[in-house]
């Protein structure tokens, strides 16, 4: 039941605290802190974290920048923001993009309303008072009539099991826990164990500081190098005139980007044509070669192979030492096996003396002494540890602390046996539940999801409190149809058979002990907001769980 305080304030939940908690002040949550305003809702957001940006915030790694262009790598809901703010590169760095969410927070008054170091230890559903209560770890509790997760999706840091990890007397360092103020590597012998996105990144940021660099690479990743141009006034003022447009193209394209669709298969062209249209989309850098070639890197396997062999060559091109060179030679499997990352230098940077590709697939690392890493009768003496090794994905963060459902079901057990959800939006057993990139939301460019995603949950939430509906909860049909079309829609890309043989995290695969399964939606985000607003147009059936479609039938 909603009701309003004396002090015209908005409506909120009798007997709560807040009508909404929000967990997790990055993109995804500013904009849910937005948008439930926007319906009225009292919501605090909270975050373990000591500054506003969550993944931006913490990935502060030296090289850290998006992968993505910045005119589709922001929100488009609010005009201040958007006539206000100037990016300066193609491809911000980790700092911009961490200024600009704070620029969001104080622009649109959100800071008030967001408490910082506060860890939330667990949250557990009362179905009889139909609240939430978020449990920290100070002890302390607060409850909201609706609890939504905007934790990240990539959030939950992995270091791998490798023996002796933790005799190291050196500095170790994660990617993904960087200190705050920086890491002095001058003179140094560093290594890194990790090459994926991350890795790719720091890699050739910090070369030119170390004294010797051992990068030990497992698998290699396809990357697609790139310029990163400065951003001058003109430009600025052309992407805000395009700006509703722009987000437009990036919310109906598969990868949530605005970029060209590519109309031919790699296969229906001559040889010629192929090496002109690949070489092209090479020099346009980053996801323009992926999603802008051809129609069927994606899926077909003769044709991502052929994508393969073209990004092979430019490594051979690029790094001198033909060893390294067919060393950083991804062949176990196939363009779009792993998530394509956007390189800026990072093939060239071994062409450096003070590198040293150490190839640790057939000769893996025996382990991690004090003094450095072993690899068969080989100890590398290093001064600096760095790992760059990646996430427990989508789940990672929902499972690491106890979300407890209604009967007591605990979120980690019901996807233990398989991720269940409603569109990655809502889950069976989890009432008025609502998770920002949920897994199996779509594999994407992710400010333009979240957005969409923050707008749907308060259209969602709005419909419920005006129609009188208690409860918003994925139906158990629900969840099997997503969960088929899910795995149906993985299945039809290339992504499921070279991402098993890759490991991918998209697979889950890169985490020991988890099932395979895709972890995100690879039927493309166009399609999926088509499925987000066909529920929408049915009155959110699909959300209401069978014991109330029959109480909100008549509304
Ligand atoms: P990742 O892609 O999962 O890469 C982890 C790396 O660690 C892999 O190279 C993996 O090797 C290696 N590794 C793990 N355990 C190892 C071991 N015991 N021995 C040797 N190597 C080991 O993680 P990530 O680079 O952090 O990227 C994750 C995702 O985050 C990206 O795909 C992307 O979606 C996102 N991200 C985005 C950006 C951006 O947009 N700018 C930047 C960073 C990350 P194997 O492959 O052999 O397992």
């Amino acid at each position: 039941m909603s009701t309003s305080d004396n002090n015209g304030r908005p409506p909120y939940t009798a007997g709560t605290d807040y009508d909404s908690i929000i967990i997790g002040a990055g993109f995804s949550g500013l904009a849910l802190l937005h948008h439930l305003r926007g319906i009225g809702q009292r919501s605090l957001v909270v975050d373990a974290l000591d500054g506003i940006g969550g993944t931006w915030w913490v990935n502060n790694y030296p090289g850290v920048r998006t992968d993505s262009e910045f005119q589709y790598y922001s929100f488009s809901f609010s005009k201040e923001v958007r006539d206000e703010w100037n990016w300066t590169e193609r491809y911000p760095s980790g700092a911009e993009v961490r200024e600009y969410l704070n620029f969001v927070a104080d622009r649109l008054d959100l800071r008030k309303d967001i408490r910082l170091n506060t860890r939330v230890a667990g949250a557990r559903y009362d179905d009889a008072a139909n609240v939430w209560t978020v449990q920290f770890e100070d002890g302390t509790a607060l409850t909201a009539k609706y609890l939504i997760s905007g934790m990240g999706v990539l959030s939950q840091p992995i270091w791998p099991s490798i023996p002796g990890i933790e005799s190291f007397k050196g500095e170790k360092y994660h990617t993904a826990r960087w200190p705050r103020e920086g890491v002095a590597l001058e003179g140094k012998r560093v290594g890194i164990i990790g090459l994926g996105a991350s890795g790719i990144q720091i890699v050739p940021t910090i070369a030119p500081q170390c004294e010797e660099f051992f990068v030990f690479q497992r698998t290699p990743n396809f990357i697609v190098e790139t310029t990163n141009d400065k951003v001058d006034g003109a430009r600025m003022a052309e992407v805000r005139r395009d700006y509703d447009e722009i987000f437009a193209r990036a919310a109906a394209h598969p990868f949530g980007v605005d970029m060209a669709y590519a109309e031919k298969s790699a296969l229906d062209v001559t040889v010629e044509e192929r090496d002109r249209i690949f070489e092209s989309k090479w020099n346009e850098g980053g996801f323009h070669f992926a999603n802008e070639c051809f129609n069927d890197l994606a899926t077909n396997h003769e044709s991502s192979e052929l994508a393969s062999e073209f990004i092979r060559k430019k490594i051979r091109e690029i790094v001198k030492d033909p060893v390294t060179a067919e060393a950083l030679c991804p062949n176990d499997y196939s363009f779009n096996g792993k998530r394509v990352p956007t390189g800026h230098g990072y093939y060239a940077t071994f062409n450096r003396e003070n590198v040293h590709l150490v190839d640790v697939k057939a000769n893996q690392i025996t382990e991690i002494t004090e003094r450095g890493v072993t690899v068969g009768d080989t100890e590398y003496e290093l001064d600096v540890l760095i790992f760059a090794t990646g996430f427990d994905a989508m789940t990672g963060t929902l499972t690491f602390i106890d979300i407890v459902g209604r009967d007591g079901l605990v979120l980690r057990d019901k996807w233990a046996r398989g991720i269940r959800s409603n569109l990655g939006i809502s889950v069976n057993g989890f009432p008025n539940f609502f998770m920002s990139l949920g897994p199996t939301t779509p594999y994407s460019n992710l400010p333009v999801p979240i957005q969409l995603g923050a707008q749907w949950i308060a259209r969602a939430i709005a419909f419920a409190e005006k129609n009188g509906i208690e409860r918003l909860e994925a139906t158990p049909e629900s969840e099997e149809w997503w969960a088929a079309e899910v795995e149906r829609a993985g299945r039809a890309t290339v992504m499921y058979s070279e991402g098993l043989k890759a490991k991918a995290w998209f697979m889950g695969e890169n985490v020991q002990g988890k099932p395979a399964e895709f972890q995100v939606y690879m039927g493309g985000g166009g399609v999926y907001q088509q499925f987000c607003r066909e529920a929408e147009d049915t009155g959110y059936a699909s959300f209401l769980a069978p014991a109330l479609a029959v109480e909100t039938a008549a509304v």
